[in-house]
Order: structure tokens, then C-alpha cells, then sequence
């Protein structure tokens, strides 16, 4: 009796340290490939090395908005306190909403794809490559 065997191979997933540093650093936590990004806030669909799909379901992304929530949350809380700091014991609203403004506006924008590669290594982490994921990409395909 033949049978054909289909094998689907599965890509390790890398250690955790390895897939913190490349999320906090906007690289594929798959494989590490850079230029993830297009006009800095728009991280692409796929790895185009190892074809990662970033999303890995509907909603995915909803963590990356609770890393930049508690991101900029947190530095609003520094500025506040220090702003307290420096000026008690004359407090004066204006100067620390000046201070805020920018923080509150550029902080989520600015950090928005580093979010989101932050939360794909940490739901990497998580729940390692299945297979079929990153399977090779444009780059991967035609170096063979
Ligand atoms: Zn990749």
C-alpha cells in the first residue's frame, strides 16, 4: 500500500531573551530580519525573509494597544511626579500640561510599531510556531 506522507516542517521558535530583544528592537521576532516598517508606523503584514504573518488572528494586535497604553500611562506618571518635584512647592498646572501634551500625543504614535513587534515575540513566547508559519518569504524563496 502507498501512502504519501505530507510533512510539514515547523520553524523553532527562538528563546525568549532572543525574542524580547528583536521585539523591543522592531526586528521579525522570527528570524530577526530588520525594515519591518513602512514611514515608520506601519508594520508590514509579513516577514519578507520568513514570511511570518505578524497577525496571527483577528485581533491580534489589541495587546500591542495595551503595551502602548501602559508605555505612555507610565511616562505620563514619571513627568507628573517629577514636574511635581521640581516645582513644589509652587504647583502650576500649565507647565506640566506642556510637558504632557507631547508625551500623550507622540509617545503612542511613535511607539506604535515597536508595540507591535514587542507583542508578537511576547504571544511568540506564549504560543511558539504552529506549523505552516513562517514558511519562508519573498527574500528566503529566492535565495534558493
Ligand atoms: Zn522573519
Amino acid at each position: 500500500m502507498n501512502r504519501r506522507l505530507v510533512h510539514m516542517t515547523v520553524r523553532p521558535t527562538p528563546a525568549r531573551g532572543t525574542l524580547l530583544w528583536r521585539g523591543l528592537t522592531r526586528a521579525c521576532a522570527v528570524c530577526g530580519q530588520r525594515g519591518l516598517t513602512r514611514r515608520w508606523v506601519t508594520l508590514r503584514e509579513d516577514c519578507p525573509r520568513c514570511g511570518f504573518h505578524f497577525e496571527r488572528k483577528p485581533g491580534h494586535f489589541v495587546g500591542a494597544v495595551g503595551i502602548s497604553t501602559n508605555i505612555t500611562f507610565g511616562l505620563l506618571l514619571i513627568t507628573l511626579v517629577a514636574g511635581i518635584g521640581i516645582m513644589w512647592p509652587d504647583l502650576s498646572p500649565a507647565p506640566l500640561l506642556l510637558a504632557m501634551l507631547p508625551i500623550a500625543v507622540l509617545v503612542p504614535i511613535l511607539f506604535h510599531p515597536t508595540a507591535k513587534t514587542l507583542w508578537v515575540a511576547i504571544d511568540l513566547g506564549m504560543k511558539p510556531l504552529e506549523a505552516g508559519e513562517a514558511v519562508g518569504g519573498a527574500e528566503e524563496r529566492s535565495a534558493k
